[in-house]
């Protein structure tokens, strides 16, 4: 009997252990985490972004250690609030870099997310002339590359993929951004960021991923806040898909308008797929004193109080700023079932 309670006890433990080992993996620029480790998170930030296009973007126009200096002080601000993990957003062309991401994070402890892929939007300024007549499967190829050998010769990987589309319906390019996306996602789990206008867009590529047998929980409208039908957040939040809220730098509007947008999420029961954060930043190369960097606090100053007073509860917000980007980053392959 002594022996049959052991032996349930050693399964009992090695099941745990299982569970454990096989719990869902974040990838960070120091390397990969357990998604329960995530903590308070900001999933939409930038602390570098160069808008001189593609062409000219490289190399880089701004000594890294001089805008580390610029930077660091607006990382360590977060420390007071608590924040773990920073998602940043700026993809290659825009001014990616993953040195400088990795010394902020080494410096202050703080995870930080990077991200593969193309940003599309603003007349696909940022992306080569030549990727532009690929192939879905050809840009594929160099986001999965990036995720299996890292970036750049720099051993970092992607943490997710990141595109971006314009403020209306799909050019056909913007489409293959889509369908590469899609074709990532199926071979590396990564999940989809795509900087969307209003909902025309972002359903198109939800179609795109479905015809693609990708789940909608591969994907991140980001810029939902852009839509101001708001039964079109719930629609999408119903449909699997993740609505980021992205957009507070303390101008006069955006709380009302975001806390509007959370409440209609709360009464239909959609806060399990919202996600909250800035959009701020960043240290621009064109201004190298650092001016004009929005800080990526307001949220708790401002926003988070608003919130509160407009009835969405302690827990509601650990769902929104803890537990939902824990789900949405985690890497995973998202596949509808057939
Ligand atoms: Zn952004």
């Amino acid at each position: 009997m002594k022996y049959i309670f052991l032996a349930a006890f050693w399964i009992l433990l090695a099941t745990v252990a299982c569970q454990r080992t096989s719990s869902e993996k974040i990838i960070t620029v120091t390397g990969e985490m357990e998604a329960d480790e995530m903590g308070l998170t900001l999933p939409h930030e930038h602390v570098l972004v160069d808008f001189i296009g593609a062409d000219s973007v490289e190399p880089p126009r701004y000594n890294r250690d001089a805008a580390f200096g610029i930077i660091l002080p607006h990382i360590q601000e977060l420390k007071k609030y608590g924040v773990k993990t920073f998602v940043e957003c700026t993809p290659k062309f825009l001014g990616r870099d993953v040195l400088l991401l990795k010394k902020l994070s080494t410096e202050t402890g703080i995870r930080f997310l990077t991200n593969t892929g193309f940003y599309g939007a603003q007349n696909n300024k940022f992306i080569p002339a030549q990727v532009q007549t690929m192939a879905a499967e050809e840009i594929a190829r160099f986001w999965i590359a990036e995720f299996e050998q890292g970036i750049d010769g720099t051993g970092i990987r992607p943490g997710f993929i990141k595109i971006a589309v314009e403020r209306r319906a799909l050019s056909d390019f913007h489409a293959r951004l889509a369908k590469a996306a899609a074709l990532a996602h199926k071979a590396t789990g990564l999940t989809i960021m795509s900087h969307t206008g209003p909902a025309v867009g972002a359903f198109q590529q939800l179609a795109i991923l479905k015809a693609e047998g990708v789940a909608p929980d591969a994907f991140i409208w980001t810029h939902a806040h852009n839509e101001t039908d708001f039964s079109k957040q719930v629609e999408a939040a119903r449909a699997g898909a993740w609505v980021a809220l992205d957009a507070f730098w303390g101008k006069a509007g955006q709380a009302e308008n975001l806390v509007g947008m959370v409440v209609n999420l709360k009464q239909n029961n959609c806060l399990h797929r919202v996600l909250l954060s800035h959009d701020a930043g960043w240290y621009d190369p064109e201004k190298p004193d650092g001016a004009g960097y929005q800080p990526h606090t307001l949220l708790f100053g401002q926003l988070l109080p608003a919130l509160k007073k407009a009835g969405i509860s302690d827990a509601d917000l650990h769902q929104i700023l803890v537990s939902n980007p824990a789900r949405a980053f985690a890497v995973k392959k998202r596949l509808l079932e057939n």
